[in-house]
């Protein structure tokens, strides 16, 4: 049989592994996770980015389709100078045409502004696009990672397991049951090795008499923490 502080070390190794094991497989969904919204979140950047440059060329068509209205207007009254009854009537005519001709250079201009800003919504596309691509190889290639970790990791914490039932089997009666209470409640930290003469887990400085019980193979749990003690090995 082996002796206590063998034993309690044994166990801490293995107590720290499982926990060990244990958090990297938790850990696995939580990236999962974060890819997936950020992928989603590129989605939602993406079709903003579509809607922004469909209303901007919208907006385009529908200005192009008042200028070439109002230029019409414009070919019909200059179609109507020859017409004209009296010199007052052509003057109107005229000023009404050249107003005209303004107001339509001013929203050829703005068509002229929409288009540009319609391609630069274009690059924002192609940019949100490429943006949304590499994040969904990125879930992909972290997903396939992870499914592959897992079964590695299912692999060692069942070694694990085994191996802290196998040891757990040599714990004395008398410390069983205490032992069962505080692993389920503290997990590793039932078990503290000391460094010196300060408890690993909670870091208080042990008294004289618990480092001679501990000389003496006894089990002492910390003042501080409760963890069982353990002398490091030498
Ligand atoms: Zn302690």
């Amino acid at each position: 049989m082996t002796n206590l502080p063998d034993l309690l070390r044994t166990l801490h190794r293995i107590l720290k592994q499982k926990t060990d094991l244990e958090s990297r497989m938790a850990r696995g969904p939580k990236v999962v996770a974060a890819n997936t919204a950020l992928v989603k979140n590129c989605e939602d950047q993406l079709s903003a980015a579509k809607e922004l440059s469909l209303k901007t060329r919208m907006a385009a068509d529908e200005k192009q389709v008042q200028l070439k209205q109002r230029e019409q207007r414009v070919e019909r009254l200059k179609g109507q100078l020859d017409a004209a009854a009296n010199n007052k009537e052509f003057q109107t005519l005229k000023e009404q045409i050249a107003a005209d001709e303004q107001a339509n250079s001013v929203l050829a201009d703005e068509i002229l502004e929409l288009l540009e800003a319609y391609d630069t919504r274009g690059e924002e596309v192609k940019e949100a696009e490429a943006k949304l691509a590499t994040a969904q190889r990125e879930l992909a290639a972290t997903q396939s990672r992870i499914d592959a970790d897992r079964a590695m990791l299912e692999g060692e914490l069942a070694r694990v397991l085994e191996e802290l039932a196998k040891t757990e089997a040599d714990i004395p009666g008398d410390l069983l049951d205490t032992y069962r209470r505080q692993v389920k409640a503290k997990g590793e930290n039932c078990l503290a090795e000391v460094d010196g003469n300060i408890c690993g887990n909670c870091y208080q400085t042990l008294s004289p008499q618990v480092l001679n019980s501990l000389m003496l193979n006894r089990t002492v749990p910390c003042g501080g923490c409760g963890s069982f003690l353990y002398l490091a090995e030498r």
